[in-house]
């Protein structure tokens, strides 16, 4: 049995020792609080821990949860059950209306529109008659069913702890999915997850709209275990003591979001306590000792207390068992010859200066052709332009014969057009074979609710398959289960060719892929793009390794300060007095 498996069967125990054994009253309520609230920082966890977007308003969701059912149950006697629907719906709604406008701008939206978000809402319930303004409502009821009391002492706490470890489990199986590395790729680089495929504005709005949710259900769960609700729980503060508790149990780590909110309200009982008695005064000292230890924490461990406790878990490499998984199906492939790319004088100008001064050259089936220039020349500048990462000034591009200028990067790789960074863009604290998995994301299709029900592992097996595939015939095979992060320049070089090859791509840019490669790895990626190149592949590469560059390409074109010097074969290139002058002199 592992020890993963061993864990879940302490923690059930555990569980229902609690809830048999003679424990005082005190501590099941304590308990209780601790659930609730866990259900709400699970959701920071996935939304600001994975995700890396910062929310002060999910202590406003857990109010609209708790004040739709309380204002359902009491006024119209609505039954509890039916309330949580009705109080998610409003959730969602919200949620969707909030994150569709802040998500689709820069980083800081999302964290200031949640700020305003959850003041207004805070203003708003201490201001609404019908929600019986700062004194809130009374006398909800306690949940029941069947007639049973469910919603008090012991069944209550085993509700919580139940609803507490499926989202934990649900969350961890959705973080080990397809869905969950895309999820993972936003905090590190939104920009390299768009070219893989992914559509990275749905998963941030997505995530949010799951963190909603899961404070929705923390509200509701409240309203009906205090039987009544009044603004300051739904506040501001209580929003940013949220964040506190993700962050100080393990901003990355589902089982964090339980230790963040199990010490946080263990330490304030005790604070409350002993601080009144140590200062001599009463008033809640514990805010300013909360954010000391806040500062502490996000100095001496920003990964929080959980990070620490995984650290220490064994990690068992992930069980290959995809071998007979089918391979996943491939696109077809322009025959030998064909016209692939076609750039016809693009420009980019950022303010005054043209750094791609309208360059031309075409690509076709199964050719090499190398993009050359010193530093500075408008190389991966061009390259943002065929890939749609930056606009054009001016020019096209045609793909296959389908102009591609002005399409977004995510439709250009869906297309077949795959790429590598010259700045090395991958997700450290993931292995290489999950970073290289990436790649096929537009070739699978499950989504998040598939995967938190766990209901796509056969089409997990082909995806992992490709992967490993792909990693093999680059000669990465022995670096499977490593962490990403982990690699030396190299090797994380060609986990970047793997990825780019995983999208099943009909065209295949490179930037730079010998930089920081050793003698023996750079004649194995020479071995590797001659064999793609026997495949059909056509590649476009920029590459500084001028031997690499005149022993693979059969084409150069040659830049200097954003405009083409030359264009021919390497030998052409070579002999040709101006480029000796401006390049190739300054080289050797
Ligand atoms: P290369 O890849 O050939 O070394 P680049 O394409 O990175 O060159 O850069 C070409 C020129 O454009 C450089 O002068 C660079 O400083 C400038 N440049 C590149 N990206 C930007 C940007 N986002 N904003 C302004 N200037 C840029
Ligand atoms: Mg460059």
């Amino acid at each position: 049995m592992s020890l993963r498996r061993i864990g879940w069967f302490a923690l059930l125990a555990a569980i229902v020792l609690l809830a048999v054994l003679p424990v005082p009253e005190f501590w099941i309520t304590q308990l209780n609080f601790i659930g609730i609230a866990t259900l709400a920082v699970l959701g920071l966890v996935l939304l600001t821990g994975v995700g890396g977007l910062t929310s002060f308003g999910q202590a406003a969701f857990v109010g609209i949860g708790a004040y739709t059912s309380a204002y359902l149950t009491v006024n119209m006697g609505l039954s509890p059950w039916l309330t949580l629907l009705i109080g998610l719906g409003l959730t969602a709604a919200s949620a969707l209306v909030l994150g569709w406008i802040t998500l689709r701008m820069s980083g800081h939206y999302l964290p200031l529109a949640t700020l305003g978000w959850g003041l207004s809402l805070y203003y708003l319930m201490g201001n609404l008659d019908a929600l019986g303004k700062y004194d809130g409502i009374l006398n909800i009821p306690g949940l029941s069913l069947f007639g049973w009391n469910i919603g008090q002492g012991r069944v209550f706490f085993l509700i919580t702890a139940t609803l507490v470890l499926m989202g934990a489990l649900s969350l961890n199986y959705l973080l080990d999915s397809r869905a969950g590395r895309a999820i993972r790729a936003l905090k590190t680089g939104s920009q390299m997850a768009e070219a893989m495929g992914v559509n990275t504005l749905r998963f941030k709005i997505g995530i949010f709209l799951l963190a909603a949710l899961l404070a929705s259900l923390s509200g509701w769960l409240y309203a009906h275990y205090q039987r009544a609700v009044n603004p300051s729980p739904f506040g501001l503060q209580i929003g940013i003591e949220y964040l506190f508790m993700a962050v100080l149990g393990g901003v990355g780590h589902v089982w964090g979001a339980l230790a963040g909110v199990a010490i946080t309200k263990l330490l304030a009982d005790q604070l409350q306590v002993l601080l009144p008695s140590l200062i001599g005064t009463s008033g809640s000292y514990e805010t300013i000792v909360f954010g000391v230890l806040l500062v502490l924490v996000l100095k001496y461990a920003p990964d929080g207390i959980w990070a620490f406790i995984d650290r220490k878990l064994p990690r068992a490499p992930r069980a290959v068992d995809w071998d007979s998984a089918p391979a996943l199906p491939e696109r077809a492939k322009p025959a030998t010859g064909e016209l692939v790319l076609d750039v016809q004088a693009v420009r980019k100008e950022f303010g005054g200066l043209v750094a791609v001064n309208d360059i031309s050259f075409q690509i076709r089936a199964g050719q090499i052709v190398g993009l050359i220039g010193p530093n500075g020349a408008g190389k991966s500048t061009t390259f943002n332009l065929i890939t749609g990462v930056l606009d054009l000034t001016r020019g096209a591009v045609s793909f296959r014969g389908q102009p591609i200028g002005g399409l977004s990067s995510r439709a250009i790789a869906a297309l077949g057009v795959a790429r590598t960074f010259q700045h090395v863009k991958m997700i450290p604290d993931m292995t290489v074979l999950e970073n290289v998995a990436l790649g096929a994301h537009t070739r699978g299709h499950k989504g998040a609710l598939a995967a938190m029900a766990r209901l796509d592992r056969a089409e997990e097996q082909t995806l992992f398959k490709e992967a490993q595939r792909q990693l093999e015939r680059i000669g990465m095979g022995p670096h499977l289960h490593e962490m990403a992060g982990n690699l030396a320049m190299g090797p994380q070089r060609l986990l970047e060719i793997a990825r780019a090859l995983c999208t099943d791509p009909a065209l295949l840019l490179l930037d730079e892929p010998a930089a920081g490669l050793r003698h023996k790895e750079k004649k194995a990626l020479v071995e590797v793009l001659r064999q793609l190149q026997r495949e059909g592949m056509s590649i476009l590469l920029v590459e500084h390794d001028m031997d690499l560059v005149m022993e693979v390409c059969d084409r150069l074109v040659v830049m200097e300060f954003g405009t083409r010097l030359m264009e021919g074969t390497p030998r052409q290139v070579q002999q040709s007095p101006e480029v000796r002058a401006a390049y190739l002199g300054t080289e050797h």
